[in-house]
């Protein structure tokens, strides 16, 4: 019998867009294994497994911690549909797309959502939430992208936790582009609800959303008054699942095995080796950046060390440097997000995630884009970028 359709063999593509990122092949492979049945007693060990290292990952204590099935957003809409209710006043400080998508999501749940708009390339900042949330006699939240994957922005928390705290107001904080590749602290900083996906840093394929709620969260969730509007993203009946094995939703197991393996080497790495990895290679790949001419979006104190956005120089459309890269070196990156008029055909978002952040990436990106500007008639002095990298890179002792 044959088929009309052959076999699917993708390119072998180096994945230095806003996601999803190249996976260690040990992630790939756990994914090939033997599937289980979701109550399997070995599958509840990997269960058990899972959330205890997601626990680490997040540096927090929270029971509350699993991985929601579905990609990010399905964790941007799980935090929201849990903690809100119609008419709760639910604050988003906002400085790049996601932090407005965090806004969509939440005003869905019938609560009021304020936003508090940043500059692009910019962090959100303490103040500008505090004076919101002296307007308001009762705030259930405030949500807060912590690294903005449109532009490449890195917002400090700490702080913010404090003053959403003084006024008595949960602190939701994205953690998409963060997990697993940039210092991220749910207890220390005192995040009430924090979400991410596999895809980015964790170094897994897309398909999964880890969340973690911590006490505050839960005590809000305990004393609703109507039910979470989503059956599937029900915190209380996916903890009464993962904790009591009570049957809600097939977990996707070998996604679940994935993770597994990625958090085994996150850890076998160490969080703050990989922090430190993360930093250094996007310095690499800045240095580089700004030796051929070109500039970086993000404010330099707040420049996020897993995306990098850059602009296209000279007038060059960005979308014809993208195509050269994908089309001669399997290169991709990411363009400018269509919703934001002020970058969309602009820019580049280059990402050095998890498995990804390598120095040999940084210098084969490097050179790549040297002969795709060359292409595109715009020249840079040969070798500019590579070598601003590779003294960058000695100079950090990477
Ligand atoms: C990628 C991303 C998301 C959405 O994740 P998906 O996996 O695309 O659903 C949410 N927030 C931020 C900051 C992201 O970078």
């Amino acid at each position: 019998m044959s088929s009309q359709y052959d076999e699917f063999l993708p390119p072998q593509r180096l994945l230095m867009g806003a996601g999803p990122s190249n996976v260690h092949p040990r992630v790939l492979q756990a994914m090939t294994a033997s599937l289980l049945g979701h109550l399997d007693p070995v599958f509840l060990q990997v269960m058990d497994d899972v959330r205890s290292m997601l626990r680490e990952v997040f540096k927090t204590d929270n029971s509350a911690t699993l991985p929601v099935s579905g990609t990010g957003t399905a964790g941007m809409e799980a935090a929201c549909v849990n903690i809100l209710e119609p008419g709760d006043i639910f604050i988003v400080a906002t400085n790049g797309y996601f932090g407005e998508r965090l806004a969509e999501i939440a005003s869905r749940t019938g609560a009021h959502v304020v936003t508090v708009e940043h500059a692009v390339g910019e962090p959100v900042t303490a103040g500008a939430i505090k004076e919101e949330l002296a307007k308001h006699a009762s705030v259930k939240g405030v949500g807060v992208v912590h690294a903005e994957t449109s532009t490449g922005v890195l917002t400090p928390i700490a702080e913010i936790a404090e003053v959403v705290h003084d006024a008595g107001a949960l602190l939701v904080v994205d953690a998409v582009t963060s997990l697993g590749g940039v210092q991220l602290e749910v207890d220390a900083w005192d995040i009430d609800v924090c979400y991410s996906g596999t895809q980015k840093c964790v170094g897994a394929p897309p398909g999964l959303a880890p969340i973690t709620f911590g006490d505050r969260a839960i005590e809000v969730m305990t004393n609703r008054k109507t039910k979470v509007q989503s059956f599937y993203l029900d915190m209380t009946a996916l903890r009464d699942y993962w904790q009591q094995r009570v049957y809600h939703h097939t977990a996707p197991i070998s996604m679940i095995y994935s993770l597994r393996e990625a958090l085994r080497i996150v850890l076998e790495e160490g969080l703050e080796n990989r922090w430190r990895r993360h930093a250094n290679n996007a310095a690499a790949l800045i240095a580089g950046i700004e030796a051929m001419g070109l500039r970086v979006v993000a404010n330099p104190e707040f420049r996020l060390p897993s995306l990098t956005a850059v602009y296209s120089p000279g007038g060059i459309p960005e979308g014809n440097v993208r195509k050269h890269l994908l089309d001669n070196f399997n290169i991709e990156v990411s363009g400018g997000l269509a919703t934001m008029p002020a970058l969309a055909g602009k820019i580049w978002r280059i990402g050095l995630m998890g498995h990804n952040s390598t120095a040999s990436n940084v210098l084969y990106f490097l050179s790549a884009l040297e002969t795709a500007l060359a292409a595109n008639e715009y020249e840079v002095a040969a070798g500019a970028g590579v070598s601003a990298a590779q003294r960058k890179l000695r100079e950090l002792g990477s």
